[in-house]
C-alpha cells in the first residue's frame, strides 16, 4: 500500500514504486511513500491562501480548544498508533508511549496554556514608547502571526512527537502546517494526520503532510513562512544554506544532534543516594527507545576516583537487559528503525572504540536478540565505552552513536568536568548528580550557555525529577552550537517563533485602536 499525500486539501498519491518501509524486526515490507511529481509549490500557496486566514479568524482561546479536540481524537486512536509504532519502529509499549502519549500531553499543556490569551488575535508588547516632548506620538509594539506555512522537516524517531510538540504552538500562533516526516518511519505520521483530518477537525489547508524525499520542497518557500528542522547536524547544514531559504531570509528553527552529558558530582561516592539515581537514569536513557534519542546520555563524566565503580554499577545493570522482539514477554530493549541506522551505529562504536575501551557489549558478532533473525533485524547490542583521555579525546566528543551507546570519561576536578561538558560544543541537556552546592555553583553557570536545559538531581528529589531525556512542554527544548542552536516549546515562548514583531509609531489614539483584541505578549513568559 503506498501511502497518500494531504496537500491542498486533497489525497494525492506520488508517482512512481516510491520507498519502502520495514519492520525493523522481521523485515517485513510494511507500506510505502513517494513525494514524485506533487506540486508542493501550490500546496503551500493553498496553505497560505486558505489555511492561514481560516486558523486567524479564530481567537487564541479557539485555536487553544482545537488542539484539545486533537488531544482527544489522538487518544481515542492510541492503539492503532501503538501497533504502527510496534511494527514499523520495533518500538515497545512504553517506547512507543513516550512518542505517542507525549504527543497527547504536549497538545493538552498548550491546549490548557492557550486559556490564558483569550478572546485576542494578536499580541501587544510592552508599553507605549514616547517619541516626542508631549505624548501625542508614540510607539508601540506588536507581535503578529506570520501569515506563511510552517513547515516542518522531521527526524525518524518521534513521528508522533515530533509532529505535535511542533504543531501544537504553530496552530495556536494561527499557522498553517506542512509536515514533511522522515521516510523511514512517516507511517504513524501519515495516520495521525489522516485521522485528523477526517475527523473534520481543522479547517482546509491547515494541516498537509508529504511523505517521501520531497527533495523540491524547499524551492518554494516564501518570505513569510518558517522552518523548523528536526534531524542530524549534516543535512541542518543543507537548509540552513538552502538557496531559497537564504534569499527569503525565512525564520529557521533547528534542533540538531548533540553529546549531551550525564555529570557525577564528588560528593556522590558509590552507595549515595546521586550515585544510584545516577546509575539509574544512565541505564533508562541509554535503553528507551533503543537509545534514539536526540537527549540521550552520550558521555558519562565522574571523577577520577569514582568512574570504575560507576561503570560497573551502570554495566551490572545493563547485563539484566533483555534485548530483542518486543512481542516477546520479557524484553525490556528493542531494534534501532531501521538496517541502516543499525549499519551507522556500528561504524560509530567501530570509532569509538579507538579511543576507547569496552566495558560491557560492543561486540555485534557476540550478541543473539531475543526471537529475532540477526540477519532481518537491526539490533544493536547496549554498549558502555570508557575512554581514558578525557578532555584530549577526539570522537568520543564529536560522534553521537544514535544507538544504545554511551561512554565513561574520567575528569580530574570541576574546571575539568566543564571543559569537558563544554567540548560537546553546544548540547541539548546536561545532568548533574550532586548535593554538594559548592560544585552546583560553580558548574552549572559555567556551561549553561552551551546547554538548553540542565537537569540537576540531588537525594531530596530522588525519583521524582522528569528525566534527562524527557522532553517537558512547559520547559525550554533545544540546545546552542552543535546542537543547531533552536529553541522548542518552554510553554507559550513557542509562540515567539511564529510571530513577527513589529512597532507602530504613531498618535495615542491609532495605538489604542490597533491594540483591540491584542492580549500581553508578557503572557508567553508569565
Ligand atoms: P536526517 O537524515 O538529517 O533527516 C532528517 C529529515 O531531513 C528527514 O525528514 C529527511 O528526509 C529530511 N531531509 C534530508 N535531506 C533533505 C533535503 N535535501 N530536503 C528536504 N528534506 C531532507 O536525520 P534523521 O536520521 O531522520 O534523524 C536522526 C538525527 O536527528 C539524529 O542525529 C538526532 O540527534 C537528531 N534529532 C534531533 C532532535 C532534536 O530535537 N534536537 C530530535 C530528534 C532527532 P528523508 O527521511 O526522506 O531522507
Amino acid at each position: 500500500m503506498k501511502l497518500a499525500n494531504y496537500l491542498s486539501a486533497s489525497w494525492q498519491t506520488g508517482a512512481g514504486e516510491g520507498q519502502t518501509l520495514f519492520d525493523p524486526v522481521t523485515g517485513e515490507a510494511l507500506v510505502s511513500v513517494s513525494a514524485d511529481g506533487l506540486d508542493l509549490g501550490a500546496a503551500l500557496d493553498f496553505a497560505r491562501q486558505t489555511g492561514g486566514p481560516a486558523l486567524r479568524a479564530l481567537s487564541y482561546a479557539e485555536r487553544g480548544a482545537l488542539l484539545g479536540k486533537i488531544a482527544e481524537l489522538l487518544q481515542s486512536k492510541r492503539a492503532d498508533y501503538l501497533d504502527i509504532s510496534l511494527r514499523n519502529l520495533g518500538a515497545s509499549e512504553s517506547d512507543a508511549s513516550a512518542d505517542v502519549d507525549g504527543a497527547i500531553f504536549t497538545l493538552k499543556s498548550y491546549a490548557r496554556a492557550a486559556r490564558a490569551l483569550g478572546d485576542a488575535r494578536h499580541l501587544k508588547d510592552g508599553a507605549p514608547v514616547p517619541l516626542a516632548k508631549t505624548d501625542i506620538f508614540q510607539g508601540q509594539h506588536f507581535l503578529l502571526p506570520q501569515t506563511g506555512v510552517a513547515i516542518f522537516i522531521n527526524a525518524f524517531n518521534f513521528p508522533a512527537w515530533g509532529l505535535w510538540e511542533k504543531a501544537a504552538p504553530a496552530f495556536l500562533s494561527g499557522m498553517p502546517v506542512l509536515v514533511k516526516p522522515a521516510t523511514p518511519t512517516a507511517w504513524l505520521t501519515q495516520r495521525m494526520v489522516e485521522d485528523v483530518v477526517n475527523a473534520g477537525l481543522l479547517p482546509d489547508g491547515a494541516l498537509s503532510i508529504v511523505c517521501g524525499g520531497a527533495r523540491d520542497l524547499l524551492d518554494h518557500v516564501a518570505e513569510t513562512d518558517v522552518l523548523s528542522f528536526t534531524g542530524s547536524a549534516d543535512t541542518a547544514r543543507r537548509m540552513r544554506t538552502h538557496p531559497s531559504v537564504v534569499a527569503a531570509s525565512i525564520r529557521v528553527n533547528i534542533e540538531a544532534d548533540s553529546v549531551n552529558s550525564a555529570i557525577l558530582g564528588p560528593d556522590a561516592a558509590p552507595g549515595s543516594a546521586e550515585f544510584d539515581l545516577m546509575v539509574k537514569e544512565v541505564v533508562r536513557e541509554m535503553t528507551v527507545k533503543a537509545g534514539q534519542k536526540c537527549t540521550a546520555i552520550r558521555r558519562i563524566l565522574a571523577p577520577a576516583a569514582t568512574v570504575r565503580a560507576l561503570g560497573e554499577a551502570i554495566a551490572a545493570k545493563l547485563s539484566k537487559i533483555s534485548v530483542g522482539n518486543p512481542r516477546s514477554e520479557g524484553v525490556r530493549m528493542g531494534p534501532l528503525v531501521s538496517k541502516a541506522q543499525q549499519a551507522a551505529a556500528f561504524a560509530g562504536i567501530a570509532a569509538l572504540k579507538e579511543e576507547c575501551d569496552v566495558i560491557f557489549g560492543g561486540d555485534p558478532a557476540a550478541f543473539t536478540p531475543v526471537d529475532a533473525d540477526p540477519a532481518v533485524a537491526a539490533f544493536v547490542p547496549p554498549t558502555l565505552l570508557y575512554c581514558a583521555a578525557g578532555l584530549a579525546a577526539k570522537k568520543v566528543h564529536d560522534t553521537e552513536v544514535f544507538g544504545p551507546v554511551a561512554t565513561l570519561i574520567p575528569y580530574t576536578d570541576t574546571m575539568d568536568a566543564i571543559a569537558i561538558a563544554r567540548r560537546g560544543k553546544g548540547s541539548l541537556v546536561a545532568s548533574v548528580y550532586s548535593a554538594d552546592s559548592a560544585f552546583l555553583g560553580e558548574l552549572v553557570p559555567a556551561i549553561g550557555d552551551l546547554h538548553g536545559r540542565i537537569l540537576v538531581v540531588n537525594g531530596s528529589i530522588g525519583n521524582q525529577h522528569t528525566g534527562h531525556g524527557n522532553v517537558m512542554p512547559t520547559c525550554l527544548h533545544g540546545g546552542p552550537g552543535r546542537a543547531g542552536g533552536g529553541e522548542e516549546l518552554g510553554g507559550l515562548r513557542a509562540l515567539l517563533m511564529y510571530h513577527r514583531r513589529f512597532v507602530v509609531q504613531g498618535d495615542p489614539a491609532l495605538l489604542a485602536q490597533l491594540s483591540t483584541n491584542s492580549a500581553d505578549a508578557a503572557l508567553l513568559t508569565a
